[in-house]
């Protein structure tokens, strides 16, 4: 059996797994980011808990084949470089190369929503699939395209943005500074906003009693509602899927991938989110007629993607 080390480091932990060549998680391990801190100090951490999780499975150094690391920001996956992460305050910062000297193994970079698809497309819901379009929808709306089973990050490694596409130039205004992006409307953030937006203008609806009971709105709050026959909390839901649908037609309409995936804590609706987006995205597309229509499916893999991802981004070079 070969296995491999997958890190996701991410702006609260630095996450470890060793993956196994069959997909599954044999060991995982944890620190904290503790931001800010210098790169290097950063990367010796990656190191330490890439190594305890070797222990904690059981095996040594001599048994693993590769490390990879999904970070935010611009990953040059190329050159092994983190070009540039406003959230941890890299720049141009040669990952690969220290990583190296820490862990004498063959050494991957990518961006981590990057990794995170990619992860879903070897071992999760867009398995099997040549072209796979990968969206989170968490605090912001994440994307990752694979394209003939390669990650497509653009020339410039900055590419998969689909949280920033416009979909309403009069909407909100985006934390890229654009006005309604794709993401201002999909993410949970999104959704909690609208949600908020839709109580106020209504203070005898079930989200508004649910509030003054929960103490606070949260990404479920409008479908909560919803089920409890709330007429308002049903307008806040078709609201966001309508806005959902359209940039996921969007999407479809370029990229035409086999399966399209969809993920974050959202999706855990289940039926009542995923059935009517199905719907008016099929009235939506460009192939509507078209017999080979792209596949929507639920994300499998959860926070788990990130890790199996990295591990194995030595396939997609
Ligand atoms: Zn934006």
């Amino acid at each position: 059996m070969k296995y491999y080390i997958g890190i996701d480091l991410g702006g609260t932990n630095i996450k470890a797994g060793v993956v196994s060549e069959d997909f599954e998680i044999v060991s995982k391990t944890s620190c904290k980011t503790n931001l800010p801190r210098p790169a290097e100090a950063i990367c010796k951490d990656m190191a330490k808990v890439a190594l305890e999780a070797v222990d904690k499975a059981g095996l040594s150094l001599d048994q693993i084949e590769a490390v990879g690391i999904g970070t935010p920001g611009t990953a040059n996956s190329e050159k092994g470089i983190i070009e540039y992460s406003n959230n941890l305050g890299f720049l141009d910062f040669h990952v690969v190369d220290l990583m190296r000297t820490l862990i004498d193994k063959p050494c991957y970079v990518e961006n981590d929503a990057n990794a995170a698809a990619y992860g879903e497309y070897v071992a999760g819901a867009a398995k099997g699939a040549n072209n796979a379009v990968c969206i989170t929808l968490g605090t912001g709306v994440g994307g990752g395209i694979i394209i003939d089973g390669k990650i497509y990050s653009g020339s410039n490694f900055a590419g998969a943005e689909i949280g920033h596409t416009v979909i309403d130039p009069n909407g909100p205004e985006c934390t890229c500074g654009r006005k309604g992006c794709f993401e201002v409307f999909s993410s949970a953030t999104g959704l909690i906003r609208m949600t908020k937006e839709a109580m106020y203008a209504d203070k005898s609806s079930v989200m508004w009693k649910m509030n003054e009971e929960d103490g606070k709105v949260s990404a479920r709050t409008a479908f909560n509602a919803m089920r409890a026959g709330d007429k308002a909390g049903k307008e806040v839901v078709d609201k966001y899927i309508r806005y959902l649908a359209c940039g996921i037609a969007n999407t479809i309409n370029i990229f035409q991938p086999d399966i399209l995936c969809i993920g974050g804590g959202v999706c855990n609706e289940g039926d009542p989110l995923l059935l009517p987006l199905k719907e008016l995205v099929a009235k939506e597309v460009y192939t509507k007629n078209s017999a080979k229509n792209t596949e929507i499916v639920i994300a499998k893999l959860g926070n788990d993607a990130g890790i199996i991802g990295a591990a194995f981004l030595g396939l997609s070079h």
